[in-house]
């Protein structure tokens, strides 16, 4: 008969930009995710979407009848770095329900990019305090999102790590899964994890890691090429993110095997020869401002431009306006800007009711590093206080507050009260606008996330230079202090490394 396990359930989700004026605190978590208890696995039954969401863990376990600790589940968007009490809290309740549990291992999933006020290595930190509390002989096994930074102090203190294959990420129900069947043949002798990390001194911006198609394909081609091999449990490929400033910030590899270092070394060590060899394929050039909106203009039809430099899922703020003056000073006949993090305008806009005009600055109230606050003369078209599908995390709807559209000259803005993740939706479809009318949209965001919403209703897709915190020129963001050095493109004259 099968051995019924008994297992402790958590997840810490966080991907923090040390380059945002915005700070996370617990607030943010609640507005997210920040479950305790059995809300820890009565919020996670079934869901099979989602990054940080743990229904691959939960139904595995529960459909075998596992005895289950539920330690906490929190997550929040994309944003600058959390609050010191934030992650003393969410740390503290997890190890806290670890404390004198008899357990057979620990089902963890994390970001990997989280950074805390004066802690770099969040994660690290995190395993370490879980390792000290259960012991050397508990099995501790993480699934990561593949933009995470993995250090070395988390490789040491986790008995196996996976990443999820897919971007957008749509498979960590499964990677949850596989943790759950890998768990049990630890437990029952059948194997004994040994774990590789290396990384190239590459830092990769994230517009090209999306794993359909180009050098991010490749590389998992490449990775499951080398899971036929009965003795590789899993080859992990990270994107890596761009915009925490930490020491092993960008790609890297993750290797677990049955008891075969010398094998995981030669896999890693693959891995980050290739990709050294494919890196110029991660970086594009953007079209110039002016030569994008000319094409669109001259060209006519719905043309959709991704602002990439301010996208929310990578901790930008969402009240970037950098391509929206641009837009507006170029009397591009009509647009949509999808969307505007700013609660100012949301209200002036209750205040002055549907038809009403709404006057004074939008957006750029954070920080000037995405653009200057544009000068309003708008008329509102719509108020609304719908949810917004979750684009990644699965679950509940998001709640973006407050919603206003308004018309400026034609240009058709969605502005929000709280911060949205429009990526993977057509947010205009969802506030009855028909796109197909416009000239010019503007999506903050990655661009192949958009073209899983859009397909092909817009003519073209273009990627204008903008500003801002996630500037796919990593060497734009800001001024790192932490990472590795040299790396490429920060640096000239880069020499191939394996750490
Ligand atoms: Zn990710």
């Amino acid at each position: 008969m099968e051995k019924k396990l008994r297992v402790a359930i958590g997840s810490f989700w966080h991907e923090t930009s040390s380059f945002s004026s915005e700070y996370t605190s617990l607030e943010e978590f609640k507005t997210w995710v920040l479950d305790e208890k059995e809300q820890v696995l009565e919020g996670s039954r079934g869901v099979r979407t989602c990054s940080g969401n743990i229904g691959g863990y939960v139904d595995y376990v529960e459909e075998k009848g596992w005895d289950v600790v539920p330690l906490i589940a929190a997550g929040a968007i994309p944003s600058g770095p959390i609050r010191k009490e934030a992650y003393e809290y969410i740390k503290n309740v997890m190890i806290n329900n670890l404390k004198g549990q008899e357990l057979d291992g620990v089902l963890l999933h994390l970001h990997g990019a989280a950074v805390v006020e004066g802690l770099d290595d969040c994660e690290g930190d995190l395993l370490t305090a879980v390792r000290e509390e259960v012991g050397e002989e508990t099995p501790v096994l993480v699934v990561f999102d593949p933009h995470g930074n993995i250090s070395d102090l988390s490789v040491e203190k986790a008995d196996a790590i996976f990443a999820y294959n897919t971007q957008p990420h749509e498979d960590s129900y499964e990677r949850e899964q596989e943790a759950c069947q890998l768990l049990e043949q630890i437990v029952s002798g059948r194997v004994k994890t040994t774990c590789v990390r290396m990384q190239p001194p590459i830092l990769l911006p994230a517009l090209r890691t999306e794993t359909e198609s180009g050098p991010m394909k490749k590389l998992m081609d490449r990775a499951y090429k080398w899971e036929e091999n009965e003795n590789v449990i899993n080859v992990s490929p990270f994107a890596g993110f761009y915009g925490s400033d930490k020491k092993e910030a960008g790609p890297s590899f993750i290797v677990v095997t049955n008891n075969d270092t010398e094998l995981a070394e030669k896999i890693a060590r693959d891995m980050v020869e290739f990709m050294w060899e494919i890196k110029e394929e991660f970086f594009i050039e953007p079209t110039p401002l002016e030569e994008a909106i000319e094409k669109a203009m001259s060209e006519g039809g719905l043309w959709a431009f991704i602002d990439e430099c301010d996208d929310p899922c990578g901790a930008g703020p969402g009240d970037g306006t950098y391509i929206l003056q641009a837009v507006l000073d170029a009397k591009v006949p009509s647009g949509g800007v999808s969307a505007i993090h700013d609660p100012k305008v949301v209200e002036r806009a209750y205040q002055a009711g549907v038809g009403g005009v709404v006057t004074g600055k939008l957006g750029a109230w954070r920080d000037n590093l995405h653009g200057e606050p544009v000068d309003l003369n708008a008329k509102v078209v719509k108020l609304t206080d719908e949810k917004l599908p979750y684009a990644y995390y699965g679950g509940d709807p998001q709640d973006v507050g407050r919603i206003a559209v308004i018309d400026q000259n034609g240009i058709l803005i969605v502005v929000t009260e709280l911060k949205a993740d429009t990526e993977n939706l057509n947010v205009f479809e969802i506030l009855g606008i028909d796109v197909r009318d416009l000239n010019i949209i503007i999506l903050k965001g990655l661009g192949h996330a958009y073209k899983k919403a859009f397909k092909d209703l817009p003519k073209g897709y273009i990627t204008p230079e903008s500003i801002g915190i996630t500037n796919p020129d990593v060497r734009k963001i800001g001024e790192f202090k932490n990472i590795r050095r040299p790396v490429y493109p920060l640096d000239k004259n880069v020499a191939l490394r394996y750490k």
